[in-house]
């Protein structure tokens, strides 16, 4: 039970502990220090009060209550003198500025790294994400998480970071309370209790409100980027309404739980101070009348109780914000260990360039018990063309996902220069893989940027640019556009036609100075022309690069140096175009059904 209670109040202390280490202790130790400047400052009311009361009184010498901080004084000599105290009671107030100044930049500094450490952290753990995981996870969640929750999460730390210092500061008023009249201090401590009690289901309310909102929002994004990324193909068939119907379902459940929210909201806010000025209102009548204690002790001690209180106060509403955004701490940490359960497994061996070949022995693959790749064995040399042709969800995408080392193998081997996948460092491999689909990918960049992914501008890097657009034949099309390679593709800029788009992909695999250039269906939806000038292009690289091609019209695969036939996961067939057609009737009539 301990336990239980330990990880429940500290769970939240750990999660930020775990990015922060030492700094939260030193925000502590800031806190304490200014809380402490401040009680010591508020202290000095004391004698100034006794002195004042003396004075009124007549009596030459203050006789001054016991207390510790009179004690202090007495026992290093000090004198209880109108200047004496109030030249202490500055220079504590000026130690409680200095204090503050030091903490108010320690906050920054804290905040700063948090925030710099997280994003690294998660930035870093998804970009080695496996590619399984990755496809069979929801696309709008993962955004949501790394643009709005890693935002909300800030917003919590800087909840948390205002909690605990708030927390050190009803401790050290405490302490002081404590030391002036441990009566009042056993009185703080009630009421606090009596206030937490109050307000506890209220935060028991809020926190699965919260948890069902990011919930909602993570559909809500998920929906809406569906919505615009298949807007053409709803708004022609006519679904764009009724999908758009599903959105506003959507909205008004997160507003539902948004409006709950605010009226917990409300609630708190209305009856947060009469309760806490009932709670003085009894402490003070308790001190007078029952306990008879001197008018000057109670002044200060108040003095403590009142900023204890307002502390504990603020506190429970900053907690009040707080829990609001749990869910969101517990979001971004499952999907943190996500990220890690899900690490791509990565070897040693440094990839420089093909120099023999890519060979599967007996390859396997299977989505969980979907088997698509049925032991499979095939060789592919070193600047050879291999086609890979065969009805749709035959596994021929899967396959070419297995070559680029995106999706490993579950049994069998995949070898490259004779070295097993697995020992190798795959990024070291696959930078040397150029990958084109029927989905070009085209960022909101300059055409030079698109094609060299932000390579500085070197002489050299300008020339290989220059270099990759001719030979994927858009040095005319660039030298037309108004700021040339400067032009600005993709959504803020010129939109380029099928075309176009696959020939800077080209260009951009050219400049990468590949070995393996796989082409999934890079050209199927184009219109025959313009494919037809594309495969030219991808012609004349034969035999300069190792091509892996995927073609759904058979002629574009003529000229490769090897046509392997796919059916359900297995080769079936395979040689040279005439051997093949000649070998497999199958593969026979496809290329009579394409009347070639
Ligand atoms: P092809 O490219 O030859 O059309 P694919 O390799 O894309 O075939 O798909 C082969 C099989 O794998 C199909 O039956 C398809 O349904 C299945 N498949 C593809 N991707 C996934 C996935 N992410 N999860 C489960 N099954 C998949
Ligand atoms: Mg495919």
């Amino acid at each position: 039970m301990f336990k239980a209670f330990i990880r429940k109040y500290f769970k939240n202390f750990t999660y930020f502990y775990q990015y922060l280490r030492h700094r939260i202790f030193v925000v502590i130790l800031l806190t304490f220090l200014f809380g402490a400047m401040d009680g010591l400052g508020l202290s000095m009311f004391l004698p100034l009060f006794q002195i004042a009361a003396n004075k009124e009184s007549g009596e030459a010498t203050a006789a001054v209550e016991d207390n510790f901080l009179t004690n202090f004084f007495t026992s290093v000599g000090i004198e209880f003198s109108l200047l004496n105290m109030l030249i202490l009671m500055v220079a504590f107030f000026s130690f409680k500025g200095l204090f503050y100044y030091i903490k108010s930049i320690n906050d920054a500094k804290v905040s700063r790294y948090f925030i710099v450490s997280t994003r690294k952290n998660l930035l870093e753990k998804f970009s080695r994400l496996s590619f399984r995981y990755f496809i069979k996870s929801d696309v709008g969640a993962i955004q949501n998480l790394m643009t709005n929750e890693i935002n909300n999460l800030l917003y919590a730390f800087r909840d948390y970071l205002i909690i605990i210092q708030k927390g050190v500061m009803v401790i050290v008023y405490m302490i002081f309370a404590f030391a002036m009249n441990a009566e009042f201090a056993i009185l703080i401590i009630l009421g606090g209790l009596l206030f937490n009690f109050i307000f506890q289901w209220l935060y028991k309310i809020t926190m699965s409100a919260s948890r069902k909102l990011v919930k909602e929002s993570n559909n809500y994004q998920g929906t809406i980027i569906q919505l615009v990324s298949n807007f053409k193909y709803l708004k022609a068939t006519g679904f764009v309404r009724d999908y758009a119907k599903r959105v506003t379902g959507n909205i008004e459940s997160i507003e539902s739980v948004n409006y709950r929210l605010a009226k917990i909201g409300s609630v708190t806010g209305a009856i947060r101070e009469p309760i806490l000025i009932f709670v003085v209102a009894s402490v003070i009548l308790l001190q007078v009348y029952v306990r008879d204690s001197a008018l000057s002790t109670i002044i200060v001690s108040l003095l403590f109780f009142y900023r204890a209180l307002t502390n504990v106060t603020d506190l429970q509403a900053q907690y009040n914000y707080f829990l609001g955004k749990v869910g969101t701490m517990e979001n971004v940490a499952s999907f943190s260990k996500d990220l890690d359960a899900n690490r791509e497994v990565n070897g040693k061996v440094n990839y420089e360039k093909l120099h023999s070949s890519l060979s599967f022995q007996n390859v396997t693959f299977a989505y969980g018990d979907h088997h698509i790749i049925k032991g499979i064995n095939l060789d592919i040399a070193k600047n050879q063309t291999v086609a890979l042709v065969g009805e749709s969800g035959s596994g021929k995408s899967t396959m070419v996902n297995i070559l680029a080392g995106l999706l490993n193998t579950n049994g069998g081997k995949y070898y490259i220069n004779g070295e097993s996948l697995e020992n190798l460092d795959k990024y070291s491999f696959q930078k040397r893989v150029g990958y084109i689909s029927q989905d070009t990918v085209i960022f909101n960049a300059s055409i030079y940027n698109n094609v060299t992914l932000w390579a500085e501008k070197t002489p050299e890097n300008l020339k290989r640019f220059e270099d990759a657009i001719h030979r994927a034949h858009l040095a005319t099309f660039v030298g037309a556009l108004p700021d040339k390679s400067d032009t600005l593709l993709g959504n803020n800029g010129i939109n380029l036609s099928g075309g176009q788009k696959q020939r800077v992909s080209i260009a951009r695999e050219l400049f990468k100075e590949v070995d393996i250039l796989i082409l999934d269906e890079a050209t199927s939806a184009l219109d025959s022309e313009t494919e037809k000038i594309i495969q030219e292009n991808i012609d004349a690289l034969k035999g300069q690069f190792t091509i892996i091609i995927i073609a759904h019209r058979l002629a574009t695969v003529r000229n490769a140096d090897k046509v392997v036939l796919m059916s359900d996961g297995q080769i079936i067939g395979s040689g040279d175009f005439e051997e093949l057609k000649n070998s497999s009737l199958k593969f026979k009539k496809m290329v009579q059904l394409q009347e070639l």
